[in-house]
């Protein structure tokens, strides 16, 4: 049996639910698990350069100070909660800079445990339960990001590992990992998931990007197939051939008996062999 798992990053609270139910109907009428990256305090003012703000704040026009929680979204969150299949794990905190670096990729650790620490306190309060996986925000994570997010998570859901950015106490682990080509591992009790880039984005080609997929699918057991739900919707309008292949990817993973969508919860309940 193969597993895939979908992670669409960077929901939040200033964002409406509407763009969420259009790419995600097909997959919530076959029960598919979705799993929602979901920033726990978005920034107003984030940015992914110097004056240029995040395309996940495009529905946003309000003042750019300040944050807010996910809690405070209840037309949203009413939405997510009608369907079992939304699962939904830690995406940073504000999804900002700590200075010049990303937001869990510097080494204050007390910074760190912060922002981790507030991220799951508006999970709570926004009734969403302690999440149990981690994404940080551009993938990126120091050693000592890596460090506190293992006392807090079961699992870490990444582009890739690299020795300097992972606890000493692990790198046996990681040799063996290395040794054996695995995409995925696991270290002390967390569960360590990679995955093959973004194949679901717009900067790929739409008539290639589902042969992609499928050869991501077909050189591991495991794949974590990553999107953006606001590319779909970058320039203002719904971008149709784009979702179509969202769509698609629908279609082909429903046609395969010998597949199977799962959540992140599953892997963190150790229901699955990763490799
Ligand atoms: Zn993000």
């Amino acid at each position: 049996m193969k597993y895939v798992i979908i992670r669409d990053d960077d929901t939040n609270a200033l964002m409406p639910a509407e763009y969420l139910e259009r790419l995600y109907r097909p997959f919530i009428e076959r029960n598919m698990p979705v799993n929602l990256a979901v920033i726990p305090n978005v920034s107003t003012s984030a940015c992914h350069a110097p004056g240029k703000p995040e395309k996940f704040l495009l529905a946003y026009r309000g003042p750019q100070n300040g944050s807010v929680p996910i809690g405070q979204n209840t037309d949203l969150l009413r939405y997510l909660r009608c369907f079992p299949q939304f699962h939904f794990v830690q995406h940073g905190c504000r999804h900002e800079f700590v200075g010049n670096h990303y937001e869990f990729d510097h080494d204050d650790r007390d910074e760190i445990a912060k922002r981790l620490d507030e991220g799951i306190a508006a999970f709570q309060q926004a009734g969403l339960g302690i999440p149990r996986t981690f994404v940080a925000p551009y993938d990126q994570l120091s050693r000592v990001s890596m460090e506190e997010v293992a006392k807090r998570f079961d699992v870490v859901s990444t582009g890739w590992f690299e020795l300097g950015r992972i606890p000493s106490a692990w790198w046996p682990q990681y040799a063996l990992k290395k040794i054996r080509h695995a995409s995925h591992w696991r270290a002390g009790r967390t569960t360590l998931l990679s995955h093959p880039g973004c194949h679901l984005s717009y900067h790929r080609s739409y008539s290639l990007m589902l042969q992609e997929i499928e050869r991501s699918i077909e050189s591991r057991r495991l794949t974590v197939l990553v999107t953006h739900w606001w590319e779909y919707f970058r320039d203002g309008h719904a971008d149709e051939p784009f979702i179509d292949v969202l769509h698609r990817t629908a279609d082909y993973l429903a046609s395969r008996d010998d597949l199977k969508v799962i959540s992140f919860d599953d892997v963190a309940d150790k229901k699955i062999s990763l490799n």
